[in-house]
């Protein structure tokens, strides 16, 4: 950002924070308490399955009951309940939906310093299961909520709360349940939950992310046939035989690059905040010039395959099974695909692709059951909710803010197909970290205290800039 623009910015901070006109909390004196429900949260051990997430929901609707702000948990399995809150705003605009899973994924805990479950602070950090997956969101939401509701600011919407069960791989008796029994609880324009970060390297703050769009999982499964028979007597119709050739034709093909707004201005942003040997690929990516991005996907797919995978829809072949002895030739084989689709993939067209790459009668291609997770449109980058992401990521973080797409899914993927507009968005964690064996789903997981309050701080410029009275 050049200087003239940096002034002009700032002159535009100072006319938007006397609009909102919020009162400002005082941050020092919240870090107990913020700290206090954090520690809490995380010490309920909600490990998915079994979940068990209404210990969650209980602590959470006692907490928000005692600000005097009414909370209703509902479910549709009792042990595994969602909890709703909403401030009412005046009425102006349409509802703003903050929400956080409860749940968190299985522990491994011979390979825990600290108890997974115990949210030890040490050195700075805060250890334990769900500490940036997904209780520092939750822990945020629901502090701007205590926050609000304390300070008595003025709301042109109403802003509700949702901590919601089964995010991690149950989302039937969360966020399915809540879209389909429940919509009119919940329905907002807009939508803030995780997905998104900051990125710290050697302990400095990079960029911030905010996702704004996710991959769709449409698993595909190829089942070869064959004649059965003794392992004696090879025969060229061995189902395993076809079933390997099928598995590494896929496993080489690479499907079309698409980029779409978020991805595109994803590589774009990265680029300008890259050095520049690194920045060159994000931009080559982007060349129109096949040998030129062909070069670039090679390099991204070699060193950074996230990103490649950000390019396509991918497929990775993830099981394979056949045979039960070995003397017996079995009759059939399968592999299962982890297909994760760009948003506006037609599964029906994708799957032809697939058949034409196997391109073997003896195989079978078919998609692995029900969708769980819909597609839904890419929210807009252009209007006031992304503008106050971009805002407060500048004022939190000092950082510039790149829209992204997961390549995994979360629970906004029913939010999306439902028109409500989504953005994840997360705490600031070192770059470094999950290669150590402490990111979201890592043998361990561990948030520092101060990004922690950072995030916090975040959430509340965020939250009163897009639902505060202006
Ligand atoms: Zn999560």
């Amino acid at each position: 950002m050049g200087f003239g623009r940096l002034t002009i910015f700032l002159a535009s901070l100072i006319a938007v924070s006397m609009l909102a006109q919020s009162p400002a909390p005082d941050w020092a004196k919240l870090q107990d308490e913020t700290m206090q429900h954090y520690q809490a949260l995380l010490r309920i051990d909600t490990r998915n399955p079994p979940g068990n997430e209404t210990v969650v929901a209980e602590y959470v609707k006692r907490v928000l009951e005692k600000e005097g702000i009414p909370a209703q948990i509902v479910g549709s399995d009792p042990k595994r309940s969602n909890v709703v809150a909403r401030l009412k705003g005046n009425g102006k605009k349409k509802p703003l939906l903050i929400m956080g899973h409860s749940d968190v994924v299985t522990v491994d805990e011979a390979k825990w310093k600290f108890p997974p479950f115990s949210a030890t602070r040490d050195g700075g950090y805060v250890y334990g299961r769900g500490t940036v997956d997904d209780k520092d969101n939750l822990t945020a939401a629901l502090m701007t909520m205590l926050l609000l509701k304390r300070l008595k600011v003025p709301l042109d919407r109403d802003v509700i709360f949702l901590s919601e069960a089964g995010e991690e791989g149950s989302s039937g008796i969360g966020i399915g349940w809540m879209v389909s029994d429940r919509f009119a609880d919940i329905d907002a324009e807009y939508c803030l939950a995780e997905g998104g970060g900051v990125v710290r390297i050697g302990g400095d703050v990079k960029y911030a992310t905010v996702q704004t769009l996710e991959k769709i999982p449409r698993g595909i499964e190829l089942v070869a046939h064959g004649i059965s028979g003794h392992g004696s007597v090879p025969l060229k119709s061995n189902a395993i035989v076809h079933l390997a050739g099928a598995v590494a034709k896929v496993g080489d093909w690479r499907p079309e690059i698409r980029f779409n707004e978020t991805t595109g201005s994803y590589f774009r942003k990265l680029a300008s905040v890259s050095p520049p040997e690194i920045a060159k690929h994000y931009r080559d990516v982007l060349s129109t010039d096949p040998a030129v991005r062909r070069a670039a996907d090679d390099w991204l797919l070699e060193n950074e395959p996230r990103h490649s995978s950000m390019l396509r829809t991918s497929v990775s072949p993830n099981i394979f099974t056949g045979g039960y002895r070995s003397n017996v030739i079995p009759s059939e084989a399968k592999a299962t695909l982890d297909v994760r689709a760009l948003p506006d993939e037609d599964p029906a067209k994708f799957l032809e692709q697939v058949k034409r790459v196997v391109n073997d009668p003896a195989v079978d291609v078919r998609f692995t059951g029900q969708f769980a997770r819909p597609a839904g449109p890419e929210p807009r980058l252009d209007n006031d909710v992304f503008k106050a992401l971009e805002a407060a990521g500048t004022r939190v973080y000092n950082a510039i803010t790149l829209p992204t797409m997961s390549t995994g899914a979360t629970d906004m993927a029913q939010l999306r197909a439902k028109g409500v507009q989504c953005y994840g968005i997360g705490s600031a964690t070192d770059f470094e970290d999950p290669p150590k064996g402490f990111g979201a789903h890592s043998d361990q997981e561990r948030l520092l205290e101060s990004e922690l309050h950072r995030f916090v701080r975040f959430n509340w410029d965020v939250i009163t800039n897009i639902a505060g009275a202006k």
